[in-house]
């Protein structure tokens, strides 16, 4: 048996939507499935308005520049996340001030926070790690009695929520990814959710190469022209359409998820008392997105050998984020060893289980078997 540690999913409408886009002849972007696709997000996430971009990369650098970071000013970011989260504002000549993750969550450590805000802190970007919320209430508290900007990077958690509210709507701007390893996906693709009114018609203008296109679409003005700086951040509706089918089957898609995850954490329970092996940890007022399982080995050289025993049985589990503040660029930008030491610790702990949409029972038992014998459990 080969169990690879994802594999994409199709819900079935994806081919019937694609030729309907080819109908249509609309293959650039802010189509017929742009507009039904950004609806759905907005009304998935209650949100005022999601734009369609062609990464979550991409709408991190909109956040970066809809926040005017200029060089020199910090922004405040997790070590333990994806190099776009910081590489977007590093663009623009900010400075990334590293902060820890808390140990149970992973999570952006908000007891940290504060003592991180300088005069020149302009922003600071949460990450909800696996589709887990990051401890909201205190950090926004932080943020808006200091001036900080708040962004949240929520390529891990879309549908999740924080005391009922939904990731990505409780900063004043928010991103999603739909890339192919995403709970969602359109092979390569994400939005910029916007929650801050006075945003929003700037986000419009740089997401369509610094002009008034959007207005211009919709009516509002009788030519569009070069109004303010900007880029290419529009998705094509092929894609659109693509992710139409996937958004229909939200609901569907989180339960497949849902089940998956707990089969997982019902199956590897156990080894918390008898092997020390972590297991994620969701607090109460998160109701997660179930992007990911992962556990977390005692020792770096367990998760070696943990990883060689599973690959001899044909199932790929993977490690995840390697520190950025100890990567060749992190130390360039001023990050030394040591700064983040519960991001260094866990970083080489943590192993990844096969988790997507079509893993099968017996596929995720074999795991779960395999796991167990690796711990004599
Ligand atoms: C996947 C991911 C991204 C980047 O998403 P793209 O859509 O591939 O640009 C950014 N941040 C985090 C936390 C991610 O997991």
């Amino acid at each position: 048996m080969q169990i690879p540690f994802n594999k994409p999913y199709l819900t079935g409408r994806e081919t019937a939507y694609l030729q309907q886009a080819f109908a249509n002849l609309q293959f650039a972007g802010d189509g017929p499935f742009t507009r039904s696709s950004s609806k759905a997000i907005e009304e998935l996430l209650g949100c005022r308005r999601a734009l369609l971009t062609p990464s979550c990369t991409h709408a991190l650098e909109m956040a970066a520049l809809l926040l005017e970071i200029k060089p020199g000013d910090e922004v405040i970011v997790p070590s333990f996340t994806f190099v776009s989260t910081v590489n977007a504002f590093v663009l623009r000549g900010a400075k990334p001030v590293f902060i820890d993750v808390r140990p149970d969550t992973l999570n952006f450590d908000e007891r940290q926070f504060e003592a991180l805000i300088t005069p020149r802190t302009r922003a600071a970007v949460v990450m909800h790690y696996a589709g887990i919320s990051c401890e909201m209430d205190t950090i926004g508290e932080i943020a808006s009695r200091r001036g900080v900007a708040l962004v949240e990077d929520n390529a891990h958690g879309f549908g999740a929520r924080y005391r009922g509210r939904p990731l990505g709507t409780l900063g004043c701007l928010g991103t999603l990814s739909f890339h192919e390893t995403k709970n969602l996906s359109c092979g390569e693709g994400g939005a910029l959710i916007v929650n801050q009114p006075e945003l929003l018609a700037r986000a419009e203008i740089i997401r369509e190469k610094g002009t008034d296109r959007s207005r211009f679409n919709r009516g509002e003005v009788d030519k569009y022209s070069w109004v303010d700086v900007g880029s290419s951040y529009v998705m094509g509706d092929i894609l659109a359409a693509f992710l139409f089918a996937q958004l229909e089957e939200f609901e569907s898609i989180q339960s497949r998820r849902r089940a998956r995850w707990e089969r997982y954490h019902s199956g590897l329970l156990g080894l918390r008392e008898s092997a020390g092996v972590s297991l994620p940890t969701v607090p109460a007022e998160c109701g997660q997105a179930y992007h990911l399982f992962y556990l977390l080995t005692r020792t770096a050289a367990e998760r070696t050998r943990l990883i060689a025993h599973l690959k001899a049985r044909g199932i790929h589990a993977v490690f995840h984020y390697v520190p950025l503040h100890a990567s060749a660029m992190g130390r360039r930008l001023g990050g030394r060893a040591g700064q983040c030491p519960v991001t260094e610790d866990i970083s080489d702990r943590l192993v990844r289980l096969p988790f997507f949409n079509v893993l099968g029972a017996e596929e995720q038992d074999f795991v779960i078997a395999q796991v167990r014998e690796f711990y004599g459990a």
